[in-house]
């Protein structure tokens, strides 16, 4: 069997047959060229119009990669004509294996692309001999192709999520799809501002906004704005994974204090080293470690009365009527307003001013799945982290469309990877 045979069942064309097949020693490593010649009495197809037209003339040898075969390199050879035609003019024919100028055939694109999706920009180049630049212009295609191509039917929750990224207090906004059905990434802004939030629901259409049945987000400002605008209809939930990690948050600022101020008067360093102690179940404590727990509680300190708190807080969640849920936040908000501890009362007050979205928990209950957000926001952040190579916003937004966007492939006739 030949290779040419080989290449007629893995990717055959209608108007283009595959030439000579040549080994190039000089190439390092050695590597396969193919040659390409337009069918006998085929016409040139104008990129322009897709119309098929007379030829003018011929460009130089261009030379396009394909998936290696054995570890080679592979290339195929074409000296593109030129049409004459009448609606655009001298332009350069169709070619149906690459997209533009590229000097990857498309195929060998989506076959990088595919690897990207396994391992990082960074590894698929050295694996295959690629340059980082390379491996990204083949990723964009893949999203730029899955993008145009997506499918936005029937989307009812959605997620609103913000990340740090890069230096400096720089953030993304993503929205995904949290229906139980399908969950993926739809949607990624530069900033987390009104304006941003805004872009989306223009993409994202009017009509398919008044169709939303629930809206998950954390409490910042500018999206509660925009929901409450854009997606009126929709039950606007503030989700569990949010809320906990602004509490978590206060106490971790009620700690640093605290130790800040023991130093200051020299006591004791009671706290040092005591994070994971007040994380662990008293029952799983070694005797020793209950010791320090029991010396703690004595010092009635304020970061142990932040975490019984929060801990506290849990039971929240579990309740499964709005109005016994209401009752709950209303004593634990005053218990927390009494407390004299900063940053638990700013939790609190910040609760209490969102009372009524936070009840819209237990009006979604059972028909959002609110671990989602919590799972893609680890997710997008190793994303970005891994991709700390990414100079720049547009890379950062291909890399997490790539990765958690579930975009749609074309169909081929062989699938290289
Ligand atoms: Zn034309």
């Amino acid at each position: 069997m030949q290779i040419k045979t080989i290449l007629n069942r893995v990717q055959k064309f209608k108007s283009f047959v595959y030439g000579a097949v040549r080994w190039n020693e000089a190439t390092s490593p050695p590597s396969l060229e193919v040659e390409l010649r337009p069918r006998a009495n085929g016409w040139a197809v104008c990129s322009g119009c897709g119309q098929r037209r007379a030829g003018y003339d011929r460009l130089p040898l261009r030379r396009f990669e394909f998936v290696p075969l054995w570890g080679m390199k592979v290339f195929w050879l074409y000296t593109p004509r030129r049409v004459d035609c009448p609606c655009c003019g001298v332009k350069v024919e169709h070619l149906p294996w690459v997209e533009g100028k590229r000097p990857l055939t498309t195929t060998y694109a989506w076959f990088l692309a595919g690897w990207a999706k396994r391992l990082s920009w960074k590894e698929v180049a050295e694996a295959f001999h690629m340059s980082w630049d390379a491996v990204f212009g083949a990723v964009e295609m893949a999203v730029a192709w899955g993008r145009a191509h997506v499918d936005l039917s029937g989307i009812q929750s959605l997620g609103i999520d913000e990340i740090a990224w890069g230096r400096g207090h720089r953030y993304l906004t993503l929205v995904y799809q949290i229906d139980a059905h399908c969950k993926r990434l739809l949607w990624v802004g530069e900033k987390r501002r009104v304006k941003t939030l805004l872009r989306f629901f223009r993409w994202f259409g009017r009509e398919r906004s008044a169709a939303l049945r629930f809206v998950c987000s954390d409490m910042w400002k500018p999206y509660l704005k925009v929901i409450a605008k854009k997606a009126s209809q929709a039950i606007h939930v503030l989700d569990r994974f949010h809320i906990m990690a602004h509490l978590s948050k206060a106490i971790d600022e009620v700690r640093a204090q605290e130790v800040r101020e023991l130093k200051a008067q020299g006591e004791e360093p009671v706290l040092t080293h005591t994070r994971w102690l007040l994380l662990k179940r008293p029952e799983h404590l070694t005797e020793k470690q209950g010791g320090r727990l029991a010396e703690l509680v004595r010092h009635n300190l304020k970061t142990v009365r932040s975490y019984l708190l929060k801990e506290d807080f849990q039971f929240f969640w579990g309740y499964t009527s709005p109005y016994w849920a209401g009752r709950f936040l209303d004593q634990w908000c005053t218990r927390t307003m009494h407390s004299q501890i900063e940053p638990m009362k700013r939790v609190a007050r910040m609760l209490r001013g969102h009372r009524q979205l936070l009840l819209n928990w237990f009006r979604a209950k059972g028909r959002l799945s609110s671990g989602v957000v919590e799972g893609f926001n680890t997710k997008a952040k190793l994303t970005t982290r891994k991709a700390f190579g990414f100079r720049s916003y547009h890379a950062a937004e291909v890399a997490l469309y790539h990765t958690l966007g579930a975009l749609p492939e074309p169909q081929f006739t062989h699938r290289f990877f």
